[in-house]
Order: C-alpha cells, then structure tokens, then sequence
C-alpha cells in the first residue's frame, strides 16, 4: 500500500506535467501569429509597391500627354513658318520651337527616371510576390503542425486528469481537496521537499522537530511558513 504522502507525490509530478503542457498549449498559437504578422508586413509591403507602380504609371502618361502636347505647338509653329513674312517672325517662331523642343528633352529625360525606377519597382514586386507565396506555404504547414502538437498536448491534459483522478480515489477526499488547493493558490507546488533543513517551497528554515517528525510519520506535516505539504528529501528525489 503507498502512503498518502507517496500518492501526494505523484499527483504532483501529474500536475507539473500538466501545468507544463498548459503553458505550451498556451505559447504555440503566439509562433503562429508571429508569422502571421511577419506575412501581413510582406502584403502591406507588397500593397505600398503596388501603388508606387501605378504612381509611377500615371505619371509617364501624363509626360507622355505633355511631350505630345508639345509636338503640336512644335507642328503647329512649323506650319507658321512655312506663311511667316518677316525675318523677326521668323525667328521668333524658331526660337519657339527650340525652347519646345528642350522642353521634351527634359521631359524625356524625366520619361527615363521614371522607367528605371519603374523597373526597379517591378523587380521588387517580383521579389515580394515569390516571398509571399512561400511564406504562405510555411504559415499553413506551420498552422497544421502546431494545430496538431496542440491536439496533442490537449489528449496528455486530458489523460493526465484522467490519471490524478484515478489516484486521487486512494486518498482521503479531504486530503485531496487540500492539496487541490495548495496546488492552485501555491504556484503548482502543494509539496515542498525540504533540503538542508529548508522548506523548498519558502525557502524558511524548518524546525528540527518537524524535520524528525517529517522524517519518520506518514501523517500530513505542513510547512509552518507556506503551509505546502512537507516531505523528506528522500520522496523529491522520487518525485523528480
Ligand atoms: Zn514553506
């Protein structure tokens, strides 16, 4: 037959199990939206890109209207000099047209920016496009694999409670509501071993007399400080 103690013991050690199994539980869908967030900044990224593509766009058909614009002032002077009378008429409407003429070569170098920068940008939606499409793949195989390490983690709570009932049917029901209790308000830990003459759960030095009794009886001695179940050096080494 165990002692109660004994049976104690290895509801603790379900119980850390469990409490480290719950705490995993809780992390992994944190990685998951850690890449979700890594992918939302790749498509807001991606979006920003977009939308300097059709700035620039716009802006090379509005140079283009220009540039066409200005051929026709260029057409419609050269018409003028083929009527003009006078030698300052003339000149004037020369003078006209070159100064529309260096306008389109300005123009036309703006034209050229815009198609280098244009290209540059396509490059970077190519690139963005191929990091989107893999890091969705690695988001949905990781999803799958956390989904099921969590199914996982939630059949060993289960079979884990499952288990700290069945051992809990061989101690007094009031001693397991007791320790119920400890393990919920004392962070997990409902028995403290203690080392050197220390309580492990406090870490306040415990009474020599209790330590003798600890040491010898199988009844419940609880730390004077914590009030966390005390057990001989001995029994942690077991628990662990
Ligand atoms: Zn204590």
């Amino acid at each position: 037959m165990l002692k109660n103690i004994d049976i104690l013991c290895q509801l603790q050690v379900l119980d850390k199990k469990i409490r480290i199994a719950e705490k995993e539980k809780e992390r992994l869908p944190k990685e998951i939206e850690e890449l979700e967030e890594k992918f939302n900044l790749e498509q807001e990224s991606e979006k920003n890109i977009k939308q300097r593509l059709e700035q620039n766009l716009q802006q090379q058909k509005k140079l283009e209207l220009n540039i066409a614009m200005n051929n026709q002032e260029i057409n419609k002077y050269e018409n003028q000099l083929l009527i003009v009378k006078t030698n300052k008429e003339y000149k004037a409407l020369n003078s006209e047209i070159t100064h529309q003429k260096e306008k389109n070569a300005e123009i036309e170098d703006q034209l050229i920016e815009l198609l280098e920068a244009e290209s540059n940008l396509e490059k970077e939606k190519n690139d963005i496009l191929e990091l989107l499409t893999k890091d969705n793949k690695i988001l949905k195989k990781e999803k799958e694999k956390i989904n099921i390490k969590i199914e996982v983690l939630t059949k060993e709570i289960t079979q884990k409670e499952k288990g700290k009932i069945e051992l809990s049917k061989k101690i007094p029901d009031i001693l397991f509501r007791r320790y119920q209790r400890l393990i919920e308000h004392k962070d997990g830990k409902a028995i403290a071993s203690i080392d050197n003459g220390i309580c492990s759960g406090c870490h306040f030095r415990v009474r020599p007399q209790i330590i003798v009794e600890v040491a010898k009886s199988d009844s419940i001695i609880t730390c004077e400080n914590c009030s966390r179940i005390l057990v001989s050096p001995k029994k942690t080494a077991k628990e662990n």
